[in-house]
């Protein structure tokens, strides 16, 4: 994206996100030259970020492991498959609007277990204690008591 003010051919993302539903998204960016900032609308990338591994290696998006990892963490759970469906699309719409290329898998992670988080509690956890593999047993019961003492007040904070 060249910068409108100098031309230069390098600009930064300093914020990023989604409107139109989903279908564009909203970037701020800054030139690294000039300094000058500007706003672009740019049209939701198709393309999934790629996942960065803890070892550094590279692996597409897998869109059917995602969903499988979500539904062994939702089972036995009253929760529908329309809900399941609308939280996958949450979190695509989601690692799109990073406009990364690129993704660190933990990232990713987190993006996933806020909206599970959102979407069932107990999947939540259960989905949690499989991908960050709590480093011990207190870190679990510390993250299962922040959901307790939260779930009196379920409401979503507004992120916008
Ligand atoms: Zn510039």
């Amino acid at each position: 994206m060249h910068c409108p003010f100098c031309g230069a051919g390098d600009t930064k993302v300093v914020d990023s996100r989604l409107v139109a539903e989903g279908q564009q998204v909203r970037r701020r960016r800054e030139c690294v030259k000039c300094h000058e900032r500007f706003t672009t609308f740019e049209e939701a990338e198709l393309v999934m970020p790629r996942v960065i591994k803890t070892d550094g290696t590279r692996q597409p998006f897998d869109e059917a492991k995602l969903r499988a990892g979500i539904l062994r963490a939702l089972e036995k759970r009253p929760v529908s498959v329309e809900a399941v469906e609308a939280c996958l699309t949450r979190i695509k719409l989601k690692l799109r609007a990073t406009g990364e290329r690129e993704l660190p898998s933990r990232e990713m992670g987190e993006v996933v277990m806020a909206e599970l988080r959102k979407l069932d509690q107990v999947a939540y956890v259960r989905f949690a204690s499989v991908y960050r593999s709590f480093q011990d047993i207190n870190e679990f019961r510390e993250e299962i008591e922040r959901l307790s003492a939260n779930s009196e007040q379920p409401a979503d904070k507004g992120q916008s």
